[in-house]
């Protein structure tokens, strides 16, 4: 039902449009709408439908003009850009940690809703501003003719750090639902991104405080110069549980009409979703389509998974040169010495910036292929337990952590 009224409410939005630019083309839309009654009709019942707010988005690669933009002066950076990258956040901990057998992973991997909204203050207040990955680095030409990447110079306001952020499988799987996590991104009565899912008692949430993409469109909204680019994140997507929430998956095993029908309803359920994002500042990556591992699977599974990424999320999200590796596993044994042919092929199929998990924000451009590896760094439970230190020049895992709700095991720092 929430669902319908969205669409409802996108389509309303489009229609709306329409008129005005009909409207203003003609010159004659009061004479015209008086003259068709069906016009006027729908008019009593159309509920207010908010005009989306106007969203800037700008390239950081261009030094604004005299230096200088809404009064602040920019500089030329080529330092490292930080790159940290969550999964779901847990929205309800009762549900996550309720210590059934998905307990101890979702403390391994995630962060609470708490904990990421006070890492995002955290990094705020350190001076990161946030970048987007796909504007760091840039594909050009070689003296040898031979297309090659390169890091881009950013210029950023004077003092301040980029920070790249992604987010890990926000496919919304099922098994998520039931621990805790939200259910599918939807757009809200006030036409932004918002979450929908069930509290602890079964009731329906529509919120933009318990998920980490709302989380962050507020936060930026509250602190806009976080994000002086209009970036935010790059949603690393699967597909074999549809993306966003909505269930766009075929299934090879058996495929009956009344389930295309469903996942063509699903496709076009989650098209304004995908729209409202990428206005927004979100862009996506690939996550490979069945989370696989790249360091062992074959390379005719990695074509195959390849492709149907492509048909079945790259078709709806359009196309992306970012790969995030499920697990961190690099292809072909090592891809920092080697260039194998699952990187080959991967690279063939569009993919340039290969992101990798590590204990730095570690970027390598590729000398033998049009290509940038890089390892991110990652906010979970792991870290905030394990590598305080590491993470001190964004956060200090003794004020973020919910010690509190996560299970009672090991904390170095304690
Ligand atoms: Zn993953």
């Amino acid at each position: 039902m929430r669902r319908f009224t969205a669409l409802l409410l996108a389509a309303l939005m489009l229609l709306s449009l329409a008129a005005c630019g009909q409207g203003a083309s003609t010159g004659g839309s009061a004479q015209n709408a008086a003259g068709d009654p069906s016009a006027e009709a729908p008019e009593e019942e159309t509920p207010e439908v908010p005009e989306p707010e106007p969203y800037e988005i700008s390239d950081p690669t261009v030094m604004p003009e005299d230096g200088v933009r809404d009064g602040v002066t920019y500089a030329a950076y080529d330092g490292i850009v930080e790159h940290l990258f969550f999964h779901p956040v847990v929205a309800y901990p009762e549900l996550a940690f309720d210590g059934d057998a998905q307990a101890n992973g979702i403390d391994d991997y995630m962060v609470t809703v708490d904990e990421y909204n006070k890492i995002l203050q955290s990094v705020y207040d350190k001076g990161y501003v946030l970048v987007d990955i796909g504007d760091v680095w840039s594909e050009t030409t070689g003296e040898d003719g031979a297309p090659k990447m390169v890091r881009n110079t950013l210029y950023l306001p004077e003092g301040k750090k980029p920070l790249i952020l992604s987010f890990d499988d926000t496919n919304y799987y099922e098994y998520m639902l039931t621990n805790g996590f939200t259910y599918k991104l939807v757009i809200g009565e006030d036409g932004k991104i918002a979450s929908w899912g069930k509290d602890p008692q079964g009731n329906e949430v529509t919120s933009r405080d318990l998920d980490a993409i709302p989380i962050l469109d507020k936060f930026v909204e509250e602190h806009p110069d976080f994000s002086p680019f209009g970036a935010k994140g790059c949603l690393s997507l699967t597909g074999y549980e549809g993306i966003l929430g909505y269930r766009t998956q075929t299934d090879t095993k058996s495929w009956t009409a009344a389930q295309e029908a469903n996942r063509q309803k699903e496709i076009e359920a989650v098209k304004p979703i995908i729209a409202e994002l990428k206005r927004t500042g979100w862009t996506f990556g690939s996550h490979t389509w069945g989370h696989i591992r790249l360091g062992s699977k074959s390379l005719e599974t990695i074509q195959e998974d390849t492709q149907r990424w492509l048909d079945e999320v790259g078709s709806l999200v359009g196309p992306t040169t970012i790969l995030f590796y499920p697990h961190g596993e690099r292809p072909d044994g090592n891809d920092w010495q080697n260039t194998g042919p699952v990187f080959r092929y991967l690279q063939s199929q569009g993919f340039r910036v290969f992101c990798s998990v590590g204990i730095e924000s570690f970027s390598y451009i590729k000398k033998d292929i049009c290509a940038v590896i890089c390892d991110r760094l990652h906010p979970d439970g792991t870290t905030l337990r394990h590598s305080r230190d590491r993470y001190l020049q964004f956060y200090d895992a003794k004020d973020i952590m919910d010690v509190a709700v996560r299970p009672q095991r090991e904390i170095d720092w304690a």
